[in-house]
This record gives structure tokens, sequence and C-alpha cells, in this order.
């Protein structure tokens, strides 16, 4: 059976584009998976990529391995995880006060993502706030209402 989707424990679905050869820095040759998901702020298609599925892999079993990956924890389109008016202004657009805190999910997710490895200024970008607020959530989980 061939995988068309695949979603997240945050129940947020990519597409499955279709796999891509690859050649890694140490020159081997290999195939990586392409999936397609909708920028959470302007709706815009973007694409991850993520390791491809080995042939011994059982649908199940690529799919757990999916879970590891800290690709399909990007949320938004390029120019929104670049761009920080373009952030700001799109998050105004979607409702939120931009002088509000993060909510509880927001902060959730954020140590969700710091956890997968990504960058605290990447973060600070796409929420967005400072990056001293991101470093806040990060190392005073305790403290931070
Ligand atoms: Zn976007």
């Amino acid at each position: 059976m061939a995988i068309d989707s695949y979603t997240t424990r945050k129940k947020r679905t990519f597409l499955y584009v279709g796999d891509e050869p690859y050649t890694t820095k140490d020159g081997r040759a290999i195939t990586i998976s392409v999936w397609e998901a909708k920028c959470r702020f302007c709706r815009a298609p973007y694409t991850v990529t993520a390791p491809g599925r080995r042939e011994t892999q059982t649908d199940a079993e690529y799919l757990a391995f999916l879970d590891k990956s800290a690709s399909f924890g990007i949320v938004h389109c390029e120019k929104h995880r670049m761009k920080k008016k373009q952030a700001i202004a799109a998050w105004r657009a979607a409702g939120h006060d931009a002088q509000r805190k993060l909510s509880r999910d927001d902060v959730l997710e954020i140590r969700k993502l710091l956890s997968k490895g990504h960058r605290p200024k990447t973060l600070a970008l796409v929420y967005p706030v400072s990056v001293s607020t991101i470093y806040q959530i990060k190392y005073h989980q305790s403290t931070y209402k």
C-alpha cells in the first residue's frame, strides 16, 4: 500500500509529493521524500523534505520513523519563516493581538519545536516574538506564564 499523506501528532497533514534523488555531503546517493502542507498563516503551500522510505520498511514503520523527523514541525511557508514584518502582519491578520503574550498552546508548541532542535532565532521569527522570549521559554519553563 502506498502512503499518500502523513498526519503529525499535532494533527497537521502533509501530502506526499514524491521522492527525489539527493547527494549527501560525503557523496552518497540517497532518496529523500518531499511533503506538502499549507502555511498556518497564509495557507500557501510549502514543502519539507524527510528521509526516503527504505525498501524494507513497512507503512507503519515508515510513519513511525517520520514521527522523529523535525521537518514536520515546520508549520509556515518560507516567507513566514523568514520575514519578521510579514510574520507580524499575518499574525495580526489571523486574529492574534501582537501585543498579547503567547498563548499556552503557542508556548507548548515552541517547547516541542525547541526539543526537536529548531533554533530560537528561527522560532522568534515565526511566532513572532523576541529571541529572548524564546530563550525564556527554553530555560525558565516553570516560571513562564
Ligand atoms: Zn505563509
